[in-house]
């Protein structure tokens, strides 16, 4: 496995630290490293899948990030503000550990997404 799919197993195994904002039997959630807005928080099923389309044939774990990220946006206070949650995908879509993972982004009014802007 390259650094790039394990660093997330390391992290789950507190090898790597990270600040865990919530964490269950099967996700972990912890604050990205590089954050794109006020709130950026990752969250990761302890399972490894490469991509949400793979996690996706187990069904109740796919809920289980689901679920831990709606638990995430009410701890961090922007249920109702509002939140983005993106899976990004493959190479095209900056995806860079491949260790499927749910970005949720919010606390301030986020920008829209798409087409490079450069
Ligand atoms: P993606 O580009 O969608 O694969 O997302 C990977 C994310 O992991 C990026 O937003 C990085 O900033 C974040 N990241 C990389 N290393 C760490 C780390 N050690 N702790 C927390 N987040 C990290």
């Amino acid at each position: 496995m390259s650094d790039a799919e394990s660093l997330f197993e390391r992290i789950i195994a507190r090898e790597v630290p990270a600040e865990i904002v919530w964490e269950s039997d099967t996700v972990l959630a912890f604050r990205d490293i590089n954050p794109q807005a006020k709130t950026h928080v990752l969250v990761v099923p302890k399972k490894r899948f490469r991509n949400v389309a793979e996690l996706a044939a187990e069904p109740e774990l796919l809920a289980d990030v689901i679920t831990a990220a709606a638990k995430v946006a009410e701890l961090e206070g922007i249920t109702e503000s509002g939140y983005r949650v993106v899976f990004n995908t493959e190479l095209d879509a900056g995806q860079t550990v491949f260790h499927v993972h749910a970005h949720v982004l919010g606390g301030e009014q986020l920008g829209f997404f798409g087409r490079h802007s450069g």
